[in-house]
C-alpha cells in the first residue's frame, strides 16, 4: 500500500459492531469482564489500552512502517517513556541542537537520576563514535532541528548504532512520516510531537512512538502503562482524523515553505534564511538524500540590520501569520525563538548555538501563498 493510501486505510478497519467508518470515541475508563480476569474482548482498563487509542496506534505504526505504535498525552510524555528504558550509570549521546523541552528533560530531570548525557554535533561522526563506551545505551537525534533547521544523516548514524548495538531514536516531528522514514533508514524508535503536523490543526497536545521491533514495543508500552502518560480517547480520535489528510497538508506546507524561503532569500531586509530546501543550506545534500518529496513548512530567518527591534516590529505587524508558539497546524504561525520558545535556554548558550536575537521562525501554513507573501511584505514595510 502506498503512503497516500496508508494515511487513510493503513491498519484501519470499520467498527465491527456497527460498520462505522471512523472508530467511535470510546469514552470509558473500564471494560466489563466475563469472569474474573477474563475480559470480553481484550480490553480491561483504558490506561492499558482503549479501542480509540488502539486505532490511532495502529495507524501510527502503518505510516511510519513500524510494527507497534504508542500514543501519549504529549510529545514529551513519549520521550519520557523512552528514557525510562535506562538505568543509573547509562549514557545517552544526543544531538546538540534539540527541542528546548527535550533538553530540559534530559538535563534537569534524568541527569539527576544518574544518567549521563553527551550533547554533540551529530555531523561529526568521529567525535560521536569517540564518545561511545560500554555504558552508552541510547542515541537521540532530531532532524531537521528547531529553529535552525540543522540536519543529521540518519542512515550514517544508524550504521554505527546498529554495529554497536545501541538504541537509536529519531524525533521526526518536523519532517513527519510523509517526508522522512527513520525506521527504514535504520533507526529503532521514531518519536513525534503529534501536537504539530500529525494532529495538524493546533487543537490537541499529543505524542507518539513507533518501533519496528515488537519486543521493544512491549517494553515501551510497559513504561507507558506503568507510569501513565497515555492519550485519552477524544484526543486519539482527533490525531487519527488529522493523519487522514497528512499527505495533502504536508505537500502544501512544502510548496508554501519553499516559496516563502525563496521570497525571503531575495528580500533586501533579510540577512540569512534557514530552510533545507535552499541549495545553499549547509545540509541541503543530506536533505535531498533522506527527505522524500519536499523540505517541510518550517522557515527561519534573520534581519540584515541584525536588530532585535526589527524582528519584534515585524512580528507585531503580521496579520495572516499569528504570533504564537507551536507549529505544524494549517494556519501560519510566527515565533521569536529567543523571546518565546527558546527563552529557557541561557543567552550564552543561545549565542553559541546560533539563535540570535533577530531570528524569526515561521511555521508556514496551507493558506494561499499570495496572501502569505503579501503579509510578509507589508510587515517588512
Ligand atoms: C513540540 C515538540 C516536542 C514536544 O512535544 P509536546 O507535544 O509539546 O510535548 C518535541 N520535539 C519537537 C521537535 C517539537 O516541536
Amino acid at each position: 500500500m502506498k503512503f497516500n493510501t496508508k494515511v487513510i486505510h493503513g491498519n484501519q478497519h470499520h467498527d465491527p459492531s456497527t460498520g462505522a467508518v471512523m472508530p467511535p470515541v470510546y469514552n470509558t475508563s473500564t471494560f466489563a469482564q466475563k469472569s474474573p480476569g477474563v475480559p470480553i474482548n481484550h480490553y480491561e482498563y483504558s490506561r492499558a489500552a482503549n479501542p480509540t487509542r488502539q486505532a490511532l496506534e495502529d495507524a501510527l505504526a502503518s505510516i511510519e512502517n513500524g510494527v507497534r505504535g504508542l500514543a501519549f498525552s504529549s510529545g514529551l510524555a513519549a520521550t519520557d517513556s523512552v528514557l525510562k528504558l535506562l538505568k543509573p550509570g547509562d549514557e545517552v549521546i544526543s544531538m546538540d541542537d534539540l527541542y528546548g523541552g527535550t533538553y530540559r528533560m534530559f538535563s534537569r530531570i534524568y541527569q539527576d537520576f544518574g544518567i549521563k548525557f553527551h550533547f554533540v554535533d551529530m555531523n561529526d561522526l568521529e567525535k560521536f563514535q569517540s564518545l561511545i563506551n560500554a555504558n552508552t545505551k541510547l542515541v537521540w537525534v532530531e532532524t531537521p532541528t528547531n529553529p535552525l533547521m540543522k540536519l543529521a544523516d540518519i542512515a550514517a548514524i544508524a550504521k554505527i548504532t546498529n554495529e554497536r548495538k545501541l538504541l537509536f531514536a529519531v524525533d521526526n516531528t518536523f519532517a513527519t512520516a510523509y517526508l522522512q522514514k527513520p525506521l527504514d533508514l535504520g533507526a529503532d524508535i521514531v518519536m513525534h510531537s503529534a501536537t504539530k503536523y500529525l494532529g495538524g490543526h493546533s487543537d490537541v497536545i499529543a505524542g507518539a512512538l513507533v518501533v519496528k521491533d515488537a519486543e521493544l514495543g512491549e517494553k515501551l508500552h510497559f513504561a507507558q502503562f506503568a507510569t501513565g502518560g497515555t492519550l485519552g480517547p477524544q484526543d486519539s480520535y482527533m490525531v487519527l482524523r488529522g493523519i487522514k489528510t497528512l499527505h495533502l497538508r504536508v505537500q502544501r506546507h512544502c510548496e508554501n515553505g519553499m516559496k516563502v524561503a525563496e521570497f525571503l532569500s531575495n528580500h533586501p531586509e533579510v540577512e540569512k534564511v534557514f530552510y533545507p530546501g535552499l541549495p545553499d543550506h549547509p545540509f541541503h545534500a543530506i536533505a535531498k538524500k533522506q527527505m522524500i518529496g519536499g523540505f517541510g513548512g518550517m522557515v527561519s530567518f534573520t534581519f540584515k540590520s541584525g536588530k532585535k527591534a526589527d524582528s519584534i516590529s515585524f512580528l507585531e505587524k503580521l496579520k495572516v501569520f499569528t504570533l504564537a508558539e507551536s507549529l505544524g497546524g494549517v494556519e501560519s504561525l510566527a515565533n521569536h525563538p529567543a523571546l518565546m520558545t527558546h527563552a529557557s535556554i541561557p543567552e550564552e548558550k543561545r549565542k553559541e548555538i546560533g539563535i540570535s536575537d533577530d531570528l524569526v521562525r515561521l511555521s508556514v501554513g496551507v493558506e494561499d501563498i499570495d496572501d502569505l507573501l503579501a503579509d510578509i511584505e507589508q510587515a517588512f514595510r
